[in-house]
């Protein structure tokens, strides 16, 4: 068996036991591969093992392994920080949701791009429940407002919200940012805003994904513990600076 395919399962074996744990059934959560800097070969090799759902932190990734990867099913999702400049991309790649939408100008752009070729978008909104100045989203006080601007928009279709769990030891700490996330959902969706769901929460990596699926997520995204240590520490991807 190829590493893909056994850390997979070792993967599936740990939401499982989640599930188990918080009397949640699995086929409620499904599984992306944040495949950032993973080469087309073992991407595919991860389809083959049944997986059709993968993420990446830029477009030009997005754009590299297009052709290795368009032959087998599967659907890209965005999930880094996106700059307006890769919009058009971003569409005429087949990206079919952006769990990193943050902003206001953003969404304003994208709702002008997709109704020029007359598509739609399944967005997330990302909140950054850290209050870490190195991670992106929207401040949990003004994620509610973000939402009902957004929900302006008729090519944006709103599925949820996405967030990165604070990076701790301590796992209380970390399961707060899971539940805060959870909290914020339950009061927009209080609010009954028209043409908003919010039936997702991407929440969880390979290190806290069990904190994030007793708080309710339903995505998590795994990239290490499937595809082994990247190169590059996060913050490439993360900050705004690099
Ligand atoms: C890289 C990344 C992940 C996966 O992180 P791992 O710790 O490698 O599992 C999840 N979400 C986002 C937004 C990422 O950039």
């Amino acid at each position: 068996m190829s590493a893909v395919r056994d850390h997979i399962e070792r993967i599936r074996d740990r939401i499982t036991m989640a599930c188990d744990r918080a009397g949640r059934n699995p086929a409620e959560l499904r599984l992306l591969l944040a495949t950032k800097t993973v080469n087309a070969a073992d991407i595919r090799e991860a389809f083959f093992a049944g997986q059709t759902l993968i993420g990446e932190n830029k477009m030009q990734e997005v754009k590299e392994k297009f052709e290795a990867l368009k032959d087998v099913p599967h659907e890209t999702h965005f999930i880094g920080h996106l700059q307006t400049n890769k919009i058009k991309d971003m569409i005429r790649y087949g990206v079919s949701c952006i769990q990193s939408l943050d902003r206001p100008g953003l969404a304003a752009k994208l709702q002008d791009r997709l109704s020029e070729v007359e598509k739609n978008m399944d967005v997330l909104i990302q909140v950054n429940t850290s209050g870490e100045a190195s991670k992106f989203g929207v401040s949990p006080e003004q994620a509610a407002d973000l939402v009902r601007y957004v929900a302006g928009f008729d090519r944006l279709h709103i599925r949820g919200l996405m967030t990165i769990g604070l990076f701790d030891a301590d796992a209380e700490r970390v399961k707060a940012c899971f539940q805060r996330l959870r909290h914020i959902r339950d009061e927009i969706m209080l609010q009954d805003i028209p043409g908003v769901s919010m039936k997702e929460l991407s929440m969880g990596m390979s290190n806290d994904l069990e904190l994030a699926i007793a708080a309710g997520a339903t995505i998590v995204r795994v990239g290490t513990a499937i595809f082994g240590k990247r190169q590059y520490p996060d913050s490439y991807y993360w900050n705004e600076n690099k």
